[in-house]
């Protein structure tokens, strides 16, 4: 079927919101390793992995032979009544690989219902419904996530289950001024002075995704881990974006942060795309659900055999090491962008998480406008990339793993051809 005829027919079949990227929406048919291709044969190479969920590239043979072995037995689904081998077996090697003291792991579909499940037992664990939570931080869609997600445009609840103090990331605020840590942990502590009584969580992104790849400064993270502590609150990393390995320094977004979580949740790039997320955490805090979070499709075969599939690709290859260097690399590249174009108003990098904000020349204000035009320029000359930011300007890059010093060369060159289609180039 034509793409603009599947287009007209998901407007009319589904809700307005799926939305798709580009005017004129891509249909994509296959994918080799960090290419995809679409149905008219075009390749693209693909620096958003999906949406940070293609880990370690389309199309590789051992998680593909892996996931035909489980189909071939018939067995699909069985559920949590009965033992799953994978399911065990993966709980046990995201155990090893988080490292937390006297932890256990359960999974489910989505990194929202990781979120939910966190935030479910650090209710039940202390019977406080206040939360703390980073401004710009976006944690799902649901009730509960949403109502913890600051990131304006992208609350999904205007009202949810909880109580939230929202807490400083760190940024400039309203006036330009970047706060100092101590101020930022001192506003926090008035608040929840104000607010008064226990506090369940506090839950935060090591790195901040949809923002646009910003990462807390030292030190808050932690100093902030201590004011909920003193008020019996838990620490929830959500790291449905920054997990297994995708920083480059660590496995885990929360380890340059020198903090030790009670939780971290987990989605996205876990499965390569089969649908699989969940948390690891503290026993006394997960055992605190007491059974109230059993899920019927968490932890199923398909989705725990493709997992573990994906953690062998990744331990075996080192791409926690792969992301380090080839971050590193497009990092160089992007800056050397950001000289030739006046619209690049800054780049950043937490490995093969990679920032790109387009900004007015003149005004130096987010240019959200400009920043689509880059982005379909970018489709155009063979990159897809993704958006993000709270003002919408944010180009953002994350390439699977694997992706080869090569491939990270074209990627500049076309992002450099996708500048110039689309502004103005520094003479
Ligand atoms: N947490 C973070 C940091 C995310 O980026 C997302 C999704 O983008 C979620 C949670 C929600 O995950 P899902 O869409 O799988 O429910």
């Amino acid at each position: 079927m034509s793409a603009p005829t599947l287009a007209a027919r998901q407007r009319a079949a589904l809700p307005g919101w799926v939305t798709t990227y580009y005017d004129d929406p891509l249909t994509i048919q296959r994918g080799e390793g960090r290419h995809v291709i679409d149905a008219d044969g075009r390749r693209y190479l693909d620096f958003f992995g999906g949406i940070l969920t293609t880990s370690v590239g389309y199309d590789v043979p051992a998680i593909s032979a892996a996931v035909r072995a489980q189909l071939d037995t018939g067995v699909v689904h069985t559920s949590t009544l009965y033992l799953i081998e994978s399911q065990v077996r993966l709980a046990e090697r995201v155990i090893r690989l988080a490292g937390l003291p006297d932890s256990v792991a359960c999974f489910v579909n989505s990194g929202s219902e990781a979120n939910e499940t966190a935030l479910l037992a650090a209710l039940c664990r202390n019977g406080s419904n206040h939360v703390v939570t980073l401004a710009d931080g976006y944690h799902g869609r649901t009730i509960a996530t949403g109502a913890v997600s600051s990131l304006p445009g992208w609350q999904p609840t205007p009202h949810g289950p909880f109580r939230v103090t929202v807490a400083a990331n760190g940024r400039p605020g309203p006036d330009g001024r970047v706060p100092a840590v101590g101020d930022c942990v001192a506003d926090l502590e008035r608040r929840l002075d104000q607010a008064g009584g226990p506090v369940a969580a506090l839950i935060v992104e090591p790195v901040q995704g949809l923002a646009g790849f910003h990462a807390p400064p030292p030190g808050l993270l932690h100093r902030y881990q201590q004011v909920v502590a003193a008020r019996g609150g838990v620490l929830i990393c959500d790291e449905v974006q920054t997990g297994w390995g995708r920083t480059g320094r660590h496995w885990w977004g929360y380890e340059a942060h020198g903090v030790v979580p009670d939780a971290v949740t987990f989605a996205k790039g876990l499965g390569n795309g089969f649908a699989i997320g969940g948390v690891v955490g503290s026993r006394s805090l997960l055992d605190s659900l007491a059974g109230r979070s059993i899920s019927t499709f968490g932890g199923n075969p398909l989705a725990t055999t493709a997992a573990l599939a994906t953690v062998d690709h990744l331990l075996e290859r080192d791409l926690r090491r792969c992301a380090g260097e080839m971050g590193a690399r497009l990092l160089d590249g992007l800056r050397v962008l950001a000289r030739s174009h006046d619209m690049v108003g800054a780049v950043r990098g937490h490995g093969l998480m990679l920032a790109v904000e387009i900004t007015d020349p003149v005004t130096g204000r987010p240019d959200a406008a400009s920043a689509r035009r880059v982005l379909a320029a970018a489709r155009d000359a063979g990159l897809l990339v993704g958006l993000g930011g709270a003002a919408g300007n944010v180009l953002r890059l994350a390439p699977p793993m694997t992706v080869t010093a090569e491939e990270a060369d074209t990627a500049i060159g076309l992002l450099d051809a996708a500048l110039n289609a689309a502004g103005t180039r520094v003479p």
